[in-house]
């Protein structure tokens, strides 16, 4: 039976992973573990209702919408799926529908669960006119323009109907192999893509979509509504979708779309079981996040069991000690796993899992193999102890009390400088081809590399009498590494192994100041105007530019000639190193064209009014942004305050 301290635990966890699958489109967990959380969460909540957290994730729809979007209202919830696990579950979800409905049979549709991201779409006269993500079910992201660069959905549709369809937009299997560096899966390459603040680079992304619902009041059952759909000019999964009346043949129909599962060129993470008649599905109505009428089953992602013969230490990049499950090799997803991750002693002790026991470890989709729990507990199980010298430099380890991490602070940690070089040559950063990992550990050992700027002063002698590296492989690897000089600021600055910089906020720093020089300088307070860096991301930033070691390091990057630049998507400079604020509600511009129009010319956009700040652009209903702006303006700053109708002024092809 799980505590309240476990339930408080257990949710806080859930709020973590959800942020960063919702908003940062980067997840670090499997969806399957993640299930397995939330479940043990709502057993708690179901036998203790009124110590429910209202801001639980069990409680509510996805994430916060950005505010890089225009917000998009719906005009009807854009509600979540309960899930069911198993045949029981399809039995339960069956019998509440003929409960709710008083009646003996009904009939129900089954499709396959397309894994990508849920959109609205509003199609007027034919047209389509706005389109937006289902961000906290009721407020949204307006992403229309990006929608638009969709190829597969129709703008224009063969009736001049007014019309609310949804959907899930996603990327093929088969077109994902381009972005693979990018993204860990299709499913967030989608996302990423279509919460893109520029549509000219979600245009080069192969979006594509499958709609699955919609409003037109004369249809009477959700079958009928997808084959008008489909008429109508729509995307629709016409040929996968079945019928059945009772639970043996909607738990068929499920697993023979998960047996098709390998088949489809998208991913698929379930099957979703409909009430088909629509006004069936009115009287059972919605839960707070999803509809009663409705159930999506999950397929099982692929498990093995096998015994855990040691719990081992291995000190990350940032200096974090990681405990790794040392196993007797088992086959799962047809590849052989000897080593999973057991993330730390946090996770180690809420899963209670002891050197010996036989696991279950799990290996979902591009997710590093995990052990998920015990399965059967050996008698002489031994309970592991994080060490208290690092493993790899003998350095006593700090453990802060508020934090779960156990981090050795040898900044020389050669398993640290280790870790930092085999991420600056990794895929979504240089990408460095032909840096092993042996090789990378032979040079920190031989005292070659002490960081990843020594990299550009590698030669032929140095690596000549590495095991295995002949001259072909040696004249390759210097190549990789000379061409690496040519790859985009943000790879770069992702490279660098910044705490708390991952790929989205690289990104967000290589658009706002294109180049490294002007990156190192900027203070604390720019940083917090600019969206998606909060506090701590600052924090970091300025620490780390501070740091001696890191900026000597920056300095040898550069005698190499590795300076890059961001060139994308700066069009023009005609604004660079200009700064704006826009507040208010615009009527003849939309706010995004202006934001991307404003990128594209090289300026940078802010969110709060300070005295370096060079325009604030104001709409209808400004607010305190504009009584700033106006009482600094009598301080005597530059700022210039641009009202909607001079706003050609600045952007005279608007
Ligand atoms: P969901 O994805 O389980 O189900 C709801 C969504 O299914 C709908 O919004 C709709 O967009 C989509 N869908 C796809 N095909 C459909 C079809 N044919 N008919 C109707 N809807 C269809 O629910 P959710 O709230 O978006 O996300 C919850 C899930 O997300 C969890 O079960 C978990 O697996 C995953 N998640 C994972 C993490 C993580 O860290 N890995 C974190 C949060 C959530």
């Amino acid at each position: 039976m799980t505590s309240y301290k476990k339930y408080q635990e257990l949710i806080t966890l859930l709020k973590h992973h959800s942020h960063l699958y919702y908003d940062r489109d980067q997840p670090e967990m499997s969806d399957s573990e993640y299930d397995h959380i939330y479940r043990e969460a709502q057993e708690f909540e179901k036998q203790n209702p009124i110590l429910v957290d209202s801001q639980s994730p069990t409680q509510k729809v996805g994430g916060k919408p950005s505010q890089t979007f225009k917000e998009f209202k719906h005009t009807k919830p854009l509600p979540s799926l309960s899930n069911a696990f198993s045949e029981e579950d399809i039995t339960a979800f069956y019998d509440r529908c003929l409960k709710g409905l008083e009646k003996t049979n009904e009939l129900f549709t089954i499709e396959p669960k397309i894994d990508g991201l849920a959109v609205s779409l509003h199609y007027k006269q034919g047209k389509l006119e706005a389109g937006a993500t289902r961000g906290d079910g009721k407020i949204g992201e307006n992403v229309t323009a990006n929608l638009l660069t969709i190829q597969s959905l129709p703008k224009t549709l063969n009736e001049k109907i007014d019309i609310e369809v949804r959907g899930e937009v996603y990327i093929k299997h088969s077109e994902f192999k381009s972005l693979e560096g990018q993204f860990a899966n299709p499913r967030n390459a989608a996302a990423g893509s279509l919460r893109q603040l520029d549509s000219r680079i979600a245009a080069q992304r192969p979006l594509d979509i499958w709609i699955y619902y919609g409003n037109k009041s004369d249809i009477h059952t959700h079958f009928d509504m997808l084959q008008y759909l489909h008429k109508l000019g729509f995307p629709v999964l016409i040929d996968h979708i079945v019928k059945a009346e009772n639970p043996k043949d909607i738990i068929d129909a499920c697993q023979n779309i998960e047996n098709k599962k390998s088949s489809y060129d998208f991913g698929i993470d379930g099957a979703v079981v409909k009430v088909d008649n629509l006004e069936d599905q009115d009287q059972l109505g919605l839960t707070a996040k999803a509809p009663r009428w409705a159930v999506a089953y999950k397929f099982a992602s692929e498990t093995a069991i096998t015994t855990l013969k040691d719990i081992t230490v291995q000190v990350g990049r940032t200096g974090i000690l990681t405990p790794v499950a040392e196993l007797l090799p088992v086959k799962v997803s047809g590849v052989i796993v000897s080593r999973a991750t057991l993330h730390n002693m946090e996770d180690l002790e809420r899963k209670g899992v002891q050197i010996g026991d036989t696991v279950v470890i799990e290996r979902a989709g591009e997710v590093i193999p995990r052990v998920i729990k015990t399965h059967t507990p050996h008698p002489q199980r031994k309970i592991f102890h994080m060490p208290s010298l690092c493993p790899a430099c003998q350095t006593p380890i700090v453990h802060l009390p508020d934090e779960v991490a156990f981090r050795c602070p040898n900044l020389a940690c050669p398993d640290q400088i280790k870790g930092q070089i085999r991420h600056f040559a990794s895929r979504d950063a240089m990408d460095i081809e032909g840096l092993g990992y042996s090789i990378v550990d032979t040079l920190v050992d031989n005292g070659i590399l002490k960081n990843s700027a020594d990299l550009y002063s590698l030669n032929q002698p140095q690596l000549s009498p590495l095991e295995r590296m002949g001259d072909k492989s040696i004249h390759n690897l210097l190549i990789a590494i000379e061409d690496s000089k040519k790859k985009p600021l943000s790879k770069f600055i992702f490279g660098l192994g910044i705490l708390y910089v991952g790929k989205v906020t690289s990104e967000v720093l290589a658009q706002h100041f294109f180049q490294v020089d002007t990156l190192l300088k900027v203070d604390f307070e720019t940083l917090v105007d600019i969206h998606d860096i909060g506090e701590r991301i600052a924090h970091s930033l300025v620490d780390t530019f501070n740091n001696p070691h890191f900026l000597s390091m920056i300095a040898r990057f550069k005698e190499s000639g590795v300076d890059p630049k961001h060139t994308h998507p700066a069009l023009t400079q005609e604004l660079s190193g200009k700064t704006f604020v826009i507040t208010g509600t615009l009527h003849n511009y939309k706010r995004n064209d202006i934001e991307t129009l404003i990128i594209s010319m090289g300026g940078r956009i802010l969110s709060t009014v300070s005295k370096q700040l060079n325009y604030l652009i104001v709409g209808e209903s400004p607010g305190s942004k504009l009584d700033k702006a106006i009482a600094l303006q009598k301080k005597g700053t530059s700022m210039k305050i641009l009202y909607e109708a001079s706003l050609s002024e600045i952007f005279p092809d608007t």
